[in-house]
């Protein structure tokens, strides 16, 4: 399988292919000799990354930005080691995530106490840190987006609360699309069938806000997009119906979450209803896909979901 699809209006899709392939995408976006990347992926996507653009022809002098939706490390745990071989890129990073990039020890130590040392290392390599010099704040705030011209075209930034905190969205006026990193969920390809995708939401520690993520879509279908890029993984068209769906996907996650608040085993019940649940709902779609293999697909991400409904309890507890 080639590692990169053009998609339209000079966009194309890489596969950084973290734990497997079409999992975790980063984007290369421009043309006329400025370029970016969305998302950096991991240290360990970036030779992949590098021979995209010798493939494509684009001179590693041409990057402008590289722009990390959110410091989450499979977004931004790359961004160091990218930057170190892209002459003239700057970081376009959410204000709140610009300390973590510049010193990511802290972003070290949290995602080392959600996945265990070991895979830590493995999935992620070793963490760079970015020269502050190299750094340019997208100045969002809730009330205040930010523009920053690739060349010819703009590309305008908001606060996206709802998965992370230090995460933005960027609309792509020349294609009608916004890059949602992890606030509109996550799709998975394996999962799609001729009547359509299948949304799943992304509730990973810290800051889940379910409030806050559903103010953050309104300010994305404002827009009516035609296409929405995400991470993980691809380009969507079906926006206000997978809109939908991620409303729903949250409701049913809270609820899950809050059936099993004071159980002694929380955290085994949450993941095994979250798990269920998506079985459940992948079986009355007719997927075609055996339930070890569905299962197999879901693990990591219902594990991960389940440990930020966690936090969001105990939160919300105070
Ligand atoms: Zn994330």
């Amino acid at each position: 399988m080639k590692r990169y699809q053009a998609l339209n209006d000079g966009i194309v899709c890489i596969d950084t292919e973290q734990h497997r392939p079409q999992m975790a995408a980063c984007y290369l976006i421009g043309g006329d000799g400025h370029y970016a990347f969305v998302e950096a992926g991991t240290s360990l996507s970036v030779p992949g990354l590098l021979q995209t653009l010798e493939a494509l022809g684009v001179e590693r002098g041409m990057v402008d930005y590289v722009m990390p939706t959110h410091v989450h490390l499979d977004h931004a745990g790359g961004a160091g080691a990218l930057l170190r071989e892209l002459p003239n890129a700057r970081l376009v990073i959410h204000p709140r995530g610009a300390r973590h990039m510049s010193d990511p020890s802290q972003l070290i130590a949290g995602a080392t106490a959600v996945y265990g040392p070991g895979a830590m290392r493995a999935t992620y390599g070793e963490i760079l840190p970015v020269p502050e010099a190299r750094v340019v704040v997208a100045g969002v705030a809730p009330d205040r987006d930010f523009e920053l011209m690739l060349g010819a075209r703009r590309l305008q930034f908001i606060d996206a609360p709802g998965h992370a905190r230090h995460h933005y969205a960027i609309w792509d006026e020349a294609s009608g699309g916004w890059f949602t990193g992890d606030v509109f969920g996550l799709v998975y390809r394996e999962f799609d069938t001729p009547d359509g995708n299948y949304l799943i939401p992304t509730t990973s520690p810290v800051q889940f806000d379910p409030e806050a993520w559903n103010a953050t879509l309104d300010r994305l279908l404002e827009r009516s997009p035609a296409h929405v890029y995400l991470t993980h993984y691809g380009r969507v068209d079906a926006v206000a119906a997978l809109a939908k769906d991620l409303r729903e996907g949250l409701v049913v996650y809270q609820r899950i979450a809050r059936t099993n608040a004071d159980t002694p085993d929380r955290h085994a019940r949450i993941r095994s209803d979250l798990l269920h649940h998506h079985l459940d709902q992948l079986r009355e779609r007719r997927h075609p896909l055996p339930a070890a293999r569905a299962r197999a697909l879901l693990e990591l991400d219902v594990e991960i979901n389940a440990q930020g409904l966690e936090v969001w309890l105990d939160r919300q507890r105070g």
